[in-house]
């Protein structure tokens, strides 16, 4: 691993929660990849060797959430797996956590919130409270590990109440995926979501993975690719690089879970330095590679543009697709005050990052936690 990453000029990248940089393993097998010129849904031996890759790669996604391949449908994102999963079974209502991603919140406008406890994890009375008084049995969808703090979620115990009330459970796997072992049967889970563009693979290419029998309508309609529930022809380089993505996460999770004592010294030394500093989500059980560092006073976005000046990226609240960075409704539904909410800053640490990582971290952040306060 080297300290720098494939970065602009030396910069650190520490935002691997937003996008991790692709594995090189994944990249040679999309630079092999592109040499296939079939059509997956053609007959005749291009169409075939095409369709082997994707057969080859929807096995190793499988392999990665412990599921058979044919419970493995490829789609164009995380986002619109989550969308397929909320929006695939219009019979039911949907119920959704308070700390889902914008893909989740937004794809279920008018669905309940239940509320988070303040250590970051969902409050499962609130949710056997919901589906009590639910005049009918919703969609729930509860995260694994959440996106700004990594706290990871009571999922297979939500799933448990979901089921008792006669409830399907959706989980978006996707920032768990690749940093703590994952299994779609011990969730217990009726659908899953994941991608691949935050565990060494490329963007734009996710899956829904489906219990048994479980057919959610199609979003997008047109041909019979994807048993006819994501029609269009298939990301055949994307799909290879979610597939050798996924061997590959699985090969290194030891190397994922090795972040965690990283993780751990970055906050140590932090508040050390900056006694005033917080970090948010740190008392419940979290992914390996995630901190959410909250500096009082300091908004967030003043943060990332310090810390960018030093060559150091990472991101504020949750990052949306304008740039634009709002106070997190992660922290706020956790119980944190609007100025807390808007003073976080995530880092999030990943098959790039080593030691001089952190020190290097350590230096800009601290220096720039010390000038604001004689500011
Ligand atoms: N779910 C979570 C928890 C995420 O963090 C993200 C991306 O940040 C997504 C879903 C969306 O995935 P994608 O970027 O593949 O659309």
């Amino acid at each position: 691993m080297s300290g720098n990453g494939p970065a602009p000029g030396g910069h650190l990248y520490l935002d691997h929660n937003a996008t991790t940089p692709l594995k090189p393993a994944v990249k040679a097998a999309m630079v092999q990849a592109m040499d296939l010129v079939g059509n997956p849904s053609s007959v005749h031996a291009f169409g075939r060797s095409a369709r082997r890759a994707v057969d080859e790669a929807r096995a190793a996604v499988a392999a990665l959430a412990g599921v058979r391949p044919a419970q493995v449908l490829f789609t164009g994102s995380g986002t619109e797996a989550n969308n397929l999963a909320l929006r695939g079974f219009t019979t039911r209502t949907v119920l959704v956590s308070a700390i889902e991603h914008e893909s989740v919140l937004a794809a279920a406008p008018d669905a309940p919130r239940l509320p988070a406890c303040r250590d970051g994890t969902i409050d499962l009375a609130a949710l056997e409270r919901a589906l009590a008084a639910a005049a009918s049995a919703p969609l729930v969808s509860l995260m694994l590990a959440n996106n700004e703090t990594g706290v990871i979620q009571p999922v297979a115990e939500a799933t448990r109440i979901a089921h008792a009330h006669g409830a399907l459970l959706h989980c978006d796997a996707v920032q768990a995926a690749g940093r703590i072992p994952l299994s779609f049967p011990a969730l217990g889970a009726d659908l899953m979501t994941l991608s691949a563009h935050k565990l060494g693979g490329p963007a734009g290419v996710g899956a829904l993975i489906l219990a048994e029998g479980l057919e959610p309508e199609a979003l997008i309609r047109g041909g019979g690719q994807e048993r006819r529930k994501r029609a269009g022809t298939e990301n055949l380089l994307g799909i290879v690089g979610f597939g050798a993505a996924a061997r590959q996460a699985l090969d290194t999770l030891p190397d994922a879970a090795a972040l965690a004592p990283l993780r751990d010294r970055l906050e140590c030394e932090a508040l050390a330095a900056v006694p005033q500093a917080r970090v948010m989500g740190g008392l419940a059980a979290r992914v390996p590679n995630t901190s959410c560092l909250v500096l009082p006073g300091v908004p967030g976005e003043t943060q990332v543009m310090g810390l960018d000046l030093a060559g150091v990226a990472v991101s504020a609240g949750s990052a949306c697709s304008s740039g634009k960075v709002k106070p997190s409704h992660v922290l706020a539904a956790m119980g944190e005050d609007a100025a807390a909410a808007a003073s976080a800053i995530r880092v999030s640490l990943g098959w790039t990052s080593d030691d001089e990582t952190v020190d290097r971290f350590l230096a800009a952040w601290i220096a720039m936690a010390r000038r604001s306060a004689r500011a």
